[in-house]
């Protein structure tokens, strides 16, 4: 006769695309710990290493608890001898001395500070690391850096667009935005995407999908968008980036590419009388804050793709893709399903037709935090 374990664990798939996570993590001590090693390896452009922690840290997010004893780990998948390492350090000491001597780096430190403005990346902290500068105030005032234009609007208004923007705040943008819009044509709908469609109550920015029904008749729509935000006073920066499908043949094999719809990155203007619940602070030297908005119009056809991808998470999107190439002989991108055993274009008019061309079960968005 046999005998069954003592408590089964449910079988977790490596796939974040086949489990359910949300926002409710109950291994956030491992978790965090796990994300100070990804960013240091971005920092580094490890990529390799990324990968792996990654995976490690959204298998943790997904558990339904916390996992209580190194037993727990047994079975789970994507949890390295790294990971696993960490983890039990983190378990007997209550902390990992790996992550800690991360946290105390310098180089870590200022590269981290670097990269929290608008337009850097680890190249450019990099760079200004190696001059030897250790603040932002140094790189402002050193004569011999050039600025781009994002990274000047992102010093510009640093101060603002490195705090969190809150749901309320993002409801108001989207009014704006909406009121926008609808003067170029009243058939435009706007959905809110990104961290706030998976249920974050803060982001770093708001996302928005703008799409009109008829076909063809998109072009044009970002630049009015532009020139009245522009017009009423509230376009801080703006970066317009136009549609470059007609270069685009089907989905490719490399996720990090972006996609080519037109699109555009700004900073806003919110007024905070605006916003709803908001109290006059009389302490305040301002009545608005700048805040970062992304929009972008996908043609009719691609909607749900485009939806799909810029909903995210990056590792849930980064896991539907993997699982559809290495799983369905498909390549999966943000503008369409190419089936390569019948290289044939799969259609799909909501993202639950996506999931089912991929025989997944359908994921919620906001279940989709991994
Ligand atoms: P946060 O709350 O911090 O903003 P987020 O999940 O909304 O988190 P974003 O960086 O705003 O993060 O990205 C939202 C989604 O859009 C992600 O899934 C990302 O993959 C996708 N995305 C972002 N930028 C691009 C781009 N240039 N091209 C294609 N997809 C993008
Ligand atoms: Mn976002
Ligand atoms: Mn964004």
């Amino acid at each position: 006769k046999k005998t069954l374990p003592a408590n089964p664990l449910p079988t977790v798939s490596q796939y974040a695309c086949q489990r359910r996570t949300t926002l409710d993590n109950h291994n956030k001590v491992f978790t965090d710990a796990l994300e100070v090693l990804i960013e240091n390896y971005e920092f580094s452009d490890n990529k390799g290493a990324c990968v792996g922690f990654r995976r490690a840290a959204s298998v943790l997010k997904s558990l339904p608890k916390p996992l209580r004893c190194l037993k727990d780990m047994e079975g789970l998948p994507c949890l390295g001898d790294d990971t696993k390492a960490i983890i039990e350090e983190i378990y007997e000491c209550g902390s990992s001395s790996r992550v800690e001597n991360i946290l105390s780096d310098e180089k870590y430190q200022t590269l981290k500070l670097f990269t929290s403005v608008f337009g850097v990346g680890p190249k450019t902290g990099d760079k200004w690391y190696r001059r030897g500068l250790r603040a932002l105030e140094q790189v402002h005032s050193e004569p011999s850096i050039q600025l781009n234009k994002m990274q000047a609007a992102g010093f510009l208004y640093y101060e603002d667009i490195s705090k969190p923007v809150s749901r309320a705040e993002a409801k108001a943008v989207g009014c704006i935005i909406e009121e926008v819009a609808s003067c170029f044509s009243s058939s435009v709908t706007i959905t809110l995407t990104g961290g706030f469609r998976r249920g974050k109550e803060f982001g770093h920015d708001v996302d928005f999908l703008l799409s009109i029904p008829e076909p063809g008749k998109e072009d044009g729509l970002l630049p009015a968008v532009i020139d009245r935000l522009r017009k009423q006073g509230i376009l801080l920066y703006s970066d317009l980036q136009e549609s470059t499908l007609q270069q685009w043949k089907r989905p490719s094999r490399c996720f990090d590419s972006m996609d080519h719809f037109q699109k555009c990155f700004l900073i806003v203007k919110l007024w905070t009388r605006l916003v709803e619940g908001h109290r006059e602070d009389p302490s305040s030297r301002r009545d608005w804050k700048a805040v970062r908005v992304d929009l972008v119009v996908p043609p009719v056809d691609c909607y749900a793709f485009a939806l799909l991808g810029w909903s995210g998470s990056t590792q849930f999107e980064r896991d539907l893709r993997r699982f559809a190439r290495l799983e369905r002989r498909m390549l999966l991108d943000n503008h369409a399903l190419y089936d390569k055993t019948t290289n044939t274009f799969l259609q799909a008019k909501t993202e639950e037709d996506i999931f089912a061309h991929l025989g997944l079960d359908y994921i919620e968005p906001w279940q989709r935090n991994a």
